[in-house]
């Protein structure tokens, strides 16, 4: 049976045709919302990979929009019909263009909440897929620090796989608060489920360079992985020893042989010889 049919068969689906969501996917945000109190005092947010608009279509229920100067801004790599009180820029978030627009409406006054349910298209490979995902999440928490206040809450898709952990820790040192959470509208055979980052640290992770190649960095973010420290003379040259000290070196043969203080009790040439005066060979 194909995923379209299956689609049609969930409840989730139903309900979103009954009350006009264009997306299942309302639910997710609404059952998120129950659990964390998403909404509460937020005016302004930004809904990144929003298309077809079911998140933004809550975002323009549940908070006071004026549709002169919209106070929701939406993003996706599709174009998105309009939601009234929603700007919609249609671009892809990883470039830096886009980053950019999205910026500029919260110059100003920034955003108390950041949305993001972003996912590429799924290749099969699994490798690339998690990268691709990885990308999108990386440049989303990248604009999140530019445009959300103090105290601000950022939510995202994730798979969790084998680096669920290492995001875990990555997130804590921009948020008080971070938890991995699945509403019952995601369906179990999903990995997917969502990272709810609340209490934005904000200041000092102001700054995150919008740049493709730099990952959390160009700001005072400490590393969340040990760094990696070279020991010994690097030089490789033991100036007491008077020789080279490089592991990939051979043992110069022109050295004066010295014998070891602990020689093998059998060593195989040896044992060779044995087995041949033993007749063994
Ligand atoms: N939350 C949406 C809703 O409720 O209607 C559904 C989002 S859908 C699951 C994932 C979206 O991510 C797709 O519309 C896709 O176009 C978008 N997307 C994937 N990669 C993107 C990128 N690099 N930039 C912007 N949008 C992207």
């Amino acid at each position: 049976m194909g995923r379209l049919s299956r689609d049609k068969r969930d409840v989730f689906y139903r309900r979103a045709k009954e009350k006009g969501y264009r997306a299942r996917s309302a639910f997710k945000l609404l059952q998120l919302d129950s659990e964390f109190n998403l909404f509460e005092g937020v005016k302004r947010a930004v809904d990144l990979c929003a298309a077809p608009g079911s998140w933004s279509q809550v975002l323009a229920d549940r908070l006071d929009s004026d549709d002169a100067n919209p106070n929701i801004v939406a993003v996706d790599l599709q174009p998105m019909a309009p939601i009234d009180g929603v700007l919609c820029i249609q671009g892809d978030i990883t470039s830096y263009d886009t980053a950019r627009s999205i910026l500029s409406p919260f110059q100003t006054n920034r955003a108390e909440l950041v949305i993001c349910d972003g996912a590429p298209d799924v290749t099969g490979l699994h490798d690339l897929d998690e990268y691709l995902q990885a990308q999108l999440l990386i440049m989303a928490v990248k604009i999140t620090t530019h445009v959300l206040v103090d105290g601000g809450t950022f939510v995202a898709k994730i798979f969790r796989g084998r680096h669920a952990s290492q995001l875990y820790a990555q997130l804590r040192l921009l948020f008080d608060r971070v938890s991995i959470a699945k509403p019952t509208s995601s369906r179990n055979s999903s990995l997917e489920s969502f990272v709810v980052c609340q209490q934005f640290k904000g200041a000092p992770y102001f700054n995150l360079s919008l740049d493709q190649d730099t990952v959390l960095e160009g700001s005072d973010i400490p590393p969340a992985v040990p760094p990696f420290l070279a020991c010994g003379d690097l030089s490789g040259w033991d100036e007491s020893e008077q020789v080279m000290m490089d592991a990939d070196k051979s043992y110069p043969i022109e050295q004066d042989y010295v014998a070891p203080i602990a020689p093998p009790i059998l060593p195989p040439h040896q044992a060779q010889n044995v087995q041949k005066a033993n007749g063994k060979e």
